[in-house]
This record gives structure tokens, sequence and C-alpha cells, in this order.
């Protein structure tokens, strides 16, 4: 029997952040291959459009380099405002209010207004789900660790720069401080979290002191990413944005029916 198999408390590695502005919480991690992954990397990326009206989905274009319905819708969108930018002689510096209470030249200009609001939002954004063990909780098996885009980077770009440092039996745990910096968002703590490899530690298996075929069974349970963050096909991503192309011409008319504020 596997004894990593079944005796996880939570599938997701949620960093705490401390109470009090200026406090920091140490973890130390340790990255784990990922068998579904191409060449079993630790780091499986899925790109997501965040703000669909209030839907999100994930981007199977910059997932998975297939069809995605709401990428093509932007890219239309995006055509369209091109060409009436070019009739109405408008020019990037124009998107841009000169003061907070004046509308800028595109916000007066409704079909061009239109067009902007249609698609800005819809953008796709980068996300990595990381493999890891949390050291001292190593019982409690993998857990995946999901990263924005910022961290995501800078995490890659050490793993990169330094040639096995995820190696399972020789490879370095990590290091990350969270710290509260008292941002918020959506409501919730945001901390800044700095993160390092332990290469002035010793080089270390996943799981130290035991045989290769324990730390073999612990990477066998590692899920593969797309058990939680499927690719949609176009179709599911061709119904959001149906759902979002009604949600935005509500939102549009009912903008339209606000009083002036005076
Ligand atoms: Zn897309």
């Amino acid at each position: 029997m596997n004894p990593y198999q079944n005796n996880k408390k939570n599938d997701f590695f949620v960093p705490e952040v401390p109470k009090n502005k200026g406090e920091e919480k140490k973890y130390t991690l340790r990255f784990v291959p990922n068998l579904h992954n191409p060449h079993h990397v630790p780091i499986a990326e899925r790109h997501r459009h965040y703000d669909v009206g209030d839907k999100s989905i994930i981007c199977p274009k910059f997932s998975a380099n297939q069809s995605c319905a709401i990428c093509e819708y932007i890219d239309q969108q995006r055509k369209q405002l091109t060409e009436a930018c070019d009739v109405h002689k408008i020019s990037k510096g124009d998107f841009k209010r000169q003061s907070p209470d004046v509308p800028s030249k595109i916000e007066q200009i409704p079909e061009i207004n239109k067009l902007w609001l249609s698609y800005k939002d819809l953008y796709s954004k980068k996300r990595g789900y990381i493999s890891l063990i949390v050291r001292g909780e190593e019982s409690q098996g993998v857990k995946f660790w999901s990263v924005g885009a910022k961290l995501l980077e800078n995490i890659i770009d050490r793993i990169i720069a330094a040639e096995g440092m995820v190696d399972r039996y020789r490879g370095y745990d990590a290091l990350i401080k969270v710290k509260n910096i008292g941002k918020f968002f959506n409501g919730r703590p945001s901390p800044e979290i700095d993160f390092q490899f332990d290469a002035f530690g010793e080089r270390k298996a996943i799981l130290p002191g035991k045989p290769p075929e324990e730390i073999d069974a612990l990477i066998e349970t590692v899920k593969d990413v797309s058990s939680f963050a499927p690719i949609p096909t176009y179709e599911e991503t061709q119904a959001v944005l149906n759902e979002y192309l009604v949600w935005f011409e509500k939102k549009i008319n009912s903008s339209k029916r606000e009083p002036a504020v005076a």
C-alpha cells in the first residue's frame, strides 16, 4: 500500500498570512516532480480568463494551444476598435483621462467606448500549479501551490538558473517568507512573498533518509493538474462567451440609464 495515497488533509498549500502588518511567516517547501507534466517538471501552467462577466474559465489557447472562443472574440473586437479609431482619428493617448473627473476622448464616443469596454478585461492571465511537500508535514503528502504570473516567473528563473534544483534525491529545499504588507485583494490579505531555493543548504532527497522506493511512491501520488483545472472545449468557452455577451449588453444599457452625476 502506498502510505502517501490517502492521508491528505487537502490538495492545496495556501500559505498563511500573519495577522499584523510587518509580520512574516516562513515555510520550507520541497518541489516534487509531476509525472503528468512534460519532462516531469513540478510546475504546470494554466492561463485563465478571470473576468468574463461573473464567470472565469481556463483559456484553451494559451494553456494548450487549442481554439478559444473568448480569445477569438478579443481579436475580433480589437480589430474593430482599431478600424473605428482610424475613422475617428483616435490615438493611444486618447484612452487616458487627463484628470480623474474628465472623461477621456474615447469615453465621449459611445461606439469606440463600447468596443473597448467589450474586451479590455477579458485577456487571460497566467497561473502556475506547483506540486510540493511542506517540510514538517511530509505525511500529508503532495499538495499544489497556485501562484500568480509574477511569482511564477521568479520561481522558474531560479529553477533554470541552477541545474538539479529539483532533483528528487539531491535537490534543494525552497524557502518562502510570507509577509503581511497591509495590502488586500478581494477582501483578503495579499502578502509579499519572498521565494528562494536553499542553495546554501545541503542537497537532500525529497524524503531524507527514506529509501528511493518510498520517494517514488510519494511521487506517484501527484495528481494531474488537469484533474482540477481541465482544459475546456471550444464549445465550453463559447457558452461562457455567450453568457458574457448578454451580461455585457445589460451592463452597458444600465450604465446609460444612470443619472448624470452633477
Ligand atoms: Zn482564450
